[in-house]
């Protein structure tokens, strides 16, 4: 059983038509990096994924089941989004535990799953401080944290690390591949338009070009055996 399926989906933004009838399989447990250039339809298909926008056709089923019409909140998954968007008048702690609370979560669970998480990011000492007291990269690791402590079985980062500098960037890039490895099961859907990002951290990279998949593969098969022109510039010429 795939944890995350799409079939034959479309997305159309009016007469404008977006994957006409795209199929991707990830398997449990998969870190799947979506890449391509800015317009390539990274962030279309990852929220229709997380049921942030509708399919016009097509299914998408997640865990085994058919969530096309289901509610994000309902779809078993957790986003990390490019821009941080935290809370600024709540402190990191109720940052993250503010959607376990809109959910009624016991408290003692919140407080666990905190904690936890927390530890898991390093940020245990920045829980009573308010976002405006962290630096851009204390921020980023906030927002992972927030997803984090929903348990969630998938998830979905679009380009989360794209407003950091570059040795942040780096930073944060081997983190989330130790978290994947430390969840063990949990799936990840990452979009970037980084190809060393994109290498260094996917088991398979999906190509996208134009709103079609280029490629899918492993970053050895893709870089040693790119399908086109396209893929064999983009992934060969790192920026
Ligand atoms: P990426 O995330 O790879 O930069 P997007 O998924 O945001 O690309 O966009 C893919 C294509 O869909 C682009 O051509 C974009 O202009 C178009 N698009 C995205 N969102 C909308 C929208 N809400 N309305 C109309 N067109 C959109
Ligand atoms: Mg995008």
């Amino acid at each position: 059983m795939s944890a995350v399926s799409v079939r034959d989906v479309t997305v159309a933004f009016e007469a404008f038509r977006v994957f006409d009838g795209l199929s991707l399989d990830i398997e449990e447990g998969e870190f799947i990096v979506l890449l391509g250039p800015s317009g390539c339809g990274k962030s279309t298909l990852l929220n229709a994924i997380a049921g942030l926008l509708d399919v016009a056709s097509g299914q998408i089923w997640i865990g085994g089941k058919n969530v096309t019409w289901e509610e994000p909140k309902d779809r078993g998954i957790a986003m990390v989004f490019q821009s941080y968007a935290l809370y600024p008048r709540m402190s990191v702690r109720e940052n993250m535990s503010f959607g376990l609370r809109m959910a009624k979560t016991p408290k003692p669970e919140i407080e666990r799953r905190v904690n936890q998480a927390a530890e898991l990011l390093q940020i245990t000492h920045l829980l009573d401080r308010r976002p405006d007291q962290l630096s851009g990269g204390q921020r980023q690791r906030v927002a992972i944290g927030r997803a984090l402590v929903r348990d969630a079985a998938v998830f979905l980062f679009d380009e989360p690390l794209s407003n950091l500098d570059a040795k942040l960037r780096n930073e944060l890039r081997v983190e989330i591949k130790r978290l994947h490895a430390r969840l063990g099961k949990t799936t990840m859907v990452y979009v970037t338009h980084d190809q060393i990002e994109a290498m260094t951290l996917a088991d398979r990279i999906v190509v996208l070009k134009e709103q079609k998949v280029q490629q899918i593969g492993s970053p050895d098969e893709i870089y040693r055996r790119p399908a086109n022109l396209f893929v064999a510039g983009f992934v060969g010429s790192p920026q």
